[in-house]
């Protein structure tokens, strides 16, 4: 039997398309607005490995875990990593809720992506975000205590995040699919 292709749903960009081949538009949706790889991270000068700090980046929104100025960024912060499709498949710090390397690593996203969910506020109610747990902003403590901030919370899921359904709808039954 064959497909009828103009009937067949057809998947969705993620899933189709390959990062480079994504438009300006899909490659900015893919990011879930998490805001963890605007934590500072500390860079161990001998061993050269990442740690996360609860510190975020001076330009951070702590509870919209947002930019506060996206398009001008590299500007004030030259340290801003800007994402490419060649950057997120060698960034190692990339934390593992992150749309990019999900995509990358050939993985679908979960269920708190606004892609998902059409719900920009489903990444906060997973408990995903960094809405809450931002201890303070770079340029509001002196660089000597940010040694004393140093969090693995960014690179792990947040348990039971991933088959967590949003607030209110644990109990609710779910019709079988229609064959
Ligand atoms: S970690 Fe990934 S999904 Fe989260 S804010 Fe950064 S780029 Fe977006
Ligand atoms: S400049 Fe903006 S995008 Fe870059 S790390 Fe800071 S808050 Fe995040």
């Amino acid at each position: 039997m064959t497909a009828d292709l103009a009937t067949a749903p057809q998947l969705p960009f993620w899933k189709r398309k390959s990062l480079e081949d994504m438009s300006a538009g899909e490659w900015e949706s893919l990011c879930d607005g998490c805001g963890r790889c605007c934590l500072v991270k500390l860079q161990d000068e001998d061993t050269e490995a990442i740690a996360y700090t609860d510190i975020g980046c001076q330009l951070l929104d702590d509870f919209g875990c947002r930019c506060r100025d996206y398009p001008n960024r590299q500007a004030q912060v030259p340290d801003c990593v800007r994402l490419t499709p060649e950057v997120v498949r060698t960034l190692e710090w990339l934390p593992p809720s992150c749309g990019y390397r999900l995509v990358a690593e050939g993985r679908d996203l979960y269920w708190w992506h606004h892609l998902v969910s059409g719900d920009r506020e489903t990444v906060h109610a997973a408990g995903v975000s960094v809405r809450g747990r931002v201890a303070a902003l770079e340029d509001e403590l002196p660089l000597e205590d940010f040694v004393d901030h140093m969090v693995r919370w960014p690179l792990r899921l947040p348990k039971g995040a991933a088959s967590r359904q949003r607030k209110g709808e644990a109990g609710r039954p779910r019709r079988p699919a229609r064959g």
